[in-house]
């Protein structure tokens, strides 16, 4: 992208030249992206232009592009509706709309996903990620990259809601995992968020598994036990805090979790693996009371055994997204190195190469687990 000057350009003047058109990838019918010329879009009042400068690939990503959902526009699927999708972005705000003085041309910025539509009852409660609007961008409503233009482009539409400082020193590939980790603080918060000295356990050690390990253990979870399938992933959740790990191949996780916490089962348990069996797992993992987040989910409908649950007096939570401004906490603890988000990035590729950082995300070539699309050298 020729035409815009270095990120260092002087901050708070509008010198950014801005090109008319930009290149997007779009999606056509179910796994039909085409790299496209687009129109760059204009923000509106509370909104502000980004231009993308990192944006990791999700699971969801994979998931969208296949099946459409859970992405939506206007409340239809998202096939041949000229969406661009990607939701894990970074960049530099590079002009303001109207009324906006809450960032400035220059300013580094990481994105949280959900803008709420600010008028119904759930955003009205604070919960913008859950608005009853969603999905419809006529009524106010943002989800950049499901219901709205996303990331796999070269700029962005945000609204100054939807965003972060990043610090100088956090290169752009760490800060698009700020929304993931945010997504895992979320998690946290739902289960209540008292978790200084209190055992937890995460279940499957993607991203957000990951990052909920690193965020529990920073604020102070004691122990936090790791479960999952496979080992390097498992030593990666040591290094990001992890008291105790546990390959479910090799040990039954319930008797791994009541062995590890003295037979008195944990308080709290952050689902991430989507596994059939999880949430009956997670139910004798907790103590009488305890609380169950479910961050993943399986694709088939699955029994469950609900009088243990209820017996128990066992809660369970499910969210979507990364509610209450959970970034600007995840990315306060990245900000002062609580945990280095660093280890979970994999891959690097281009913009152009879109196709192939999918397909490493897929098909984990390599042992992928984060793969970032970066838009030029640094
Ligand atoms: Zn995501
Ligand atoms: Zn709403």
């Amino acid at each position: 992208m020729a035409s815009a000057p270095p990120a260092s350009a002087p901050r708070g003047r509008n010198e950014y030249a801005i090109p008319q058109t930009m290149k997007a990838w779009v999606l056509g019918g179910p796994e039909e992206l085409s790299l496209v010329d687009k129109p760059v879009p204009q923000p509106g009042p509370a909104e502000v232009l980004v231009r993308i400068d990192a944006v990791a690939i999700c699971a969801t990503d994979l998931e969208i592009i296949r099946h459409g959902l859970p992405a939506s526009i206007e409340g239809e699927l998202p096939f041949n509706k000229g969406y661009t999708p990607g939701h894990e972005y970074m960049g530099t705000v590079v002009k303001l709309g109207p009324t906006v003085d809450e960032f400035q041309p220059g300013d580094r910025i990481a994105v949280e996903i959900h803008a709420g539509c600010g008028r119904c009852q759930r955003c009205r409660e604070g919960m913008y990620t859950s608005c009853l609007n969603y999905g419809f961008h006529s009524k106010g409503h943002r989800a950049n990259g499901f219901t709205t233009d996303g990331g796999f482009a070269e700029y962005a539409v945000n609204n100054v809601n939807t965003m972060v400082h990043v610090p100088d020193e956090m290169p752009d590939e760490e800060a698009t995992l700020i929304v993931t980790a945010g997504t895992a603080m979320y998690g946290l918060d739902v289960l209540g968020g008292v978790i200084a000295g209190e055992a937890v356990v995460v279940t499957g050690p993607g991203p957000i598994g990951l990052m909920g390990v690193a965020v529990a253990k920073a604020l102070g979870a004691q122990p936090v036990i790791l479960t999952g399938t496979r080992d390097r992933r498992l030593e990666m959740g040591r290094q990001l805090g992890a008291d105790a790990v546990v390959n479910v191949t090799r040990e039954d996780p319930v008797a791994a979790v009541q062995r590890l916490s003295h037979g008195k089962g944990v308080q709290y348990v952050l689902e991430c693996s989507g596994a059939a069996n999880a949430l009956d797992q997670a139910a004798r993992m907790v103590n009488r009371g305890g609380r169950i987040c479910l961050a993943a989910f399986p694709h088939e409908a699955v029994s469950v055994d609900l009088a243990y649950i209820v017996r128990n007096n066992i809660y369970v939570f499910g969210i979507r997204g990364e509610g209450k401004s959970a970034t600007h906490r995840a990315a306060a603890l990245m900000g002062q190195r609580k945990f280095d988000a660093r280890l979970i990035h994999t891959h690097t590729f281009g913009l152009d190469d879109l196709p192939t950082a999918l397909r490493y995300a897929r098909d984990r070539v390599e042992d992928a687990i984060k793969v970032v699309v970066k838009m030029r050298e640094s």
